[in-house]
């Protein structure tokens, strides 16, 4: 068993590549309110959870909630890719003004179980270019040239490498 302990409340934000497994992570350890997906706010705004076109305007959605929801100390997941730094700053500033700790639970999975999971997926399909790059800007973040993940002002990080030991996670919730 792996168990993270996640203080309440907390910013969670879910790292990994498409497929890797983050909104069936989500799903399995907070409850559905908890979770800001940038998927579901594509699809509120355009009916369509993979239109890219919206991703400006989910992303403006899920902060505008992010923040709504922090400064009333709720604990809050961030189901997005987060690969990219700069997606990782903006999240970790709405934590940083809220005074609320941020842990980052990375799905850093091998390439062929992202892959694999991607293309089994029953709708939605991540172009595999695409799947390439996510996995190409992770692990720059984890082993890259320093400033690192690891490095960016989460108060944990928590990397999952082995699929059968995300299968063994519990979070436990604690005082603040
Ligand atoms: P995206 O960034 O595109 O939203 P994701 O990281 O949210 O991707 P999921 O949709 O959760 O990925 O999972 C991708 C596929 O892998 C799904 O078909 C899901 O059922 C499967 N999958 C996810 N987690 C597991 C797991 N722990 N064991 C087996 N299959 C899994
Ligand atoms: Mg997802």
């Amino acid at each position: 068993m792996v168990e993270i302990a996640i203080p309440d409340p907390s910013l969670v934000v879910l790292i990994g590549a498409a497929g890797a497994g983050k909104s069936t992570f989500a799903a399995r350890h907070f409850a559905p309110d908890e979770i800001l997906s940038s998927d579901r706010f594509r699809e509120l705004i355009s009916g369509d959870a993979a239109d890219q076109r919206s991703t400006a305007a989910a992303f403006g959605r899920l902060h505008h909630e992010l923040e709504r929801r922090l400064a009333v100390r709720r604990l809050t997941v961030v189901d997005a890719t987060s690969v990219q730094p700069a997606s990782r700053r903006a999240l970790l500033a709405r934590a940083r003004s809220a005074g609320i700790p941020a842990t980052a639970i990375v799905l850093d999975l091998p390439t062929t179980t992202v892959l694999g999971r991607n293309l089994a997926r029953l709708t939605r399909v991540v172009d595999e270019t695409v799947v390439h790059r996510h996995l190409g800007r992770l692990r720059a973040s984890l082993e890259g040239a320093p400033p690192t993940l690891f490095d960016e002002g989460f108060a944990q990080v928590v990397v999952l490498r082995d699929p059968a030991e995300v299968d063994l996670v519990r979070i436990r919730r604690g005082p603040p």
